[in-house]
């Protein structure tokens, strides 16, 4: 489906669940008549299979593509290559909060493969009492963690914006990560206070969109300040 966000938006306001997934949710987003489209491009497609092939042996590439994904999972996994999640933070006039986030997950991952982003506590998060959180990157470590909560329970507890963000970038840091991977999170709170900071193997740091209602368009900014966990 060309937009899952839209058809998540569907379930919250229709039903009385969260998550759907699997041929249920294809199911519900055919019932709302939800646009179908390929997504995966010819450019995709072929930068996928340079990548194996640059990682495999003449006699492994023979037998590719295999019917057992499995003994091959990690070759194709590569979490630095998944630069397409977008994570947007708004409050409103009224002082709502909302969090969504929309990605294509990790790229080249083992089929079936369920990342961060829909997982509400790890990708992200939103409570108009306190903020929101969202995160790009590497969900398996922000699965593990619940980031994006973690960051709202710090300022619930009485955290600054920035120390409840820096809090649950130490509890990313000190999880075992076993691929070398980047998490960066995006946080705001009730007084429209935010920051973006990025932990891991951050060779980059992020850029990201503002606008409020002071600013005639929105800006883009650099990660800036930020500090770098490792
Ligand atoms: N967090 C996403 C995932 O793990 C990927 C990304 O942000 O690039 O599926």
């Amino acid at each position: 489906f060309v937009h899952p966000i839209s058809v998540a938006r569907r379930v919250m306001e229709d039903l009385p669940h969260v998550l759907l997934v699997g041929d249920g949710a294809a199911r519900f987003a055919d019932e709302i008549g939800a646009e179908r489209g390929d997504l995966m491009t010819d450019e995709v497609r072929e930068g996928w299979a340079a990548w194996l092939k640059d990682r495999m042996s003449a006699q492994q590439w023979e037998k590719w593509p295999a019917t057992q994904l499995a003994p091959w999972a990690r070759l194709t996994a590569d979490p630095e290559t998944a630069h397409g999640t977008v994570c947007v933070l708004a409050r409103d006039a009224d002082g709502d909060i909302a969090c969504g986030v929309s990605t294509s997950g990790w790229a080249w991952k083992y089929p079936g493969r369920l990342g961060d982003s829909p997982i509400i506590g790890a990708g992200n998060y939103a409570d108009n009492r306190y903020g929101a959180a969202a995160c790009t990157g590497f969900g398996e470590i922000t699965l593990r963690t619940g980031t994006a909560r973690s960051v709202i329970l710090y300022l619930k507890m009485g955290l600054s914006l920035q120390d409840a963000v820096r809090a649950a970038a130490e509890d990313l840091c000190q999880a075992r990560w076993f691929y070398k991977g980047r998490v960066t999170i995006y946080a705001l709170d009730r007084s429209e206070r935010h920051i973006v900071r990025t932990c891991g193997d951050a060779s980059d740091r992020s850029a990201y969109w503002l606008w409020s209602d002071r600013m005639a368009h929105p800006e883009l900014r650099d990660e800036g300040a930020a500090e770098i966990y490792d």
